[in-house]
């Protein structure tokens, strides 16, 4: 067993495209909300900008 403590960290998922990435290559990221979301290219993430609530965000409504 060879377990990199570097790859250690969490994945998280690209809300645009549903790619799961390492946080720390991801291409670029957004703060919505108070969350921080990455993304695995800048075409995601200009997606997430034209309609950050398209994306599995959803809001309490208020
Ligand atoms: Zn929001
Ligand atoms: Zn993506």
């Amino acid at each position: 067993m060879s377990e990199n403590a570097t790859h250690s960290a969490a994945l998280v998922t690209d809300p645009v495209c549903g790619m799961q990435i390492d946080p720390q290559i991801a291409v670029t990221t957004r703060e919505h909300d108070g969350t921080t979301f990455y993304f695995c290219s800048h075409g995601c993430a200009a997606a997430f900008d034209a309609d950050p609530h398209r994306y599995g965000h959803p809001h309490a409504a208020q």
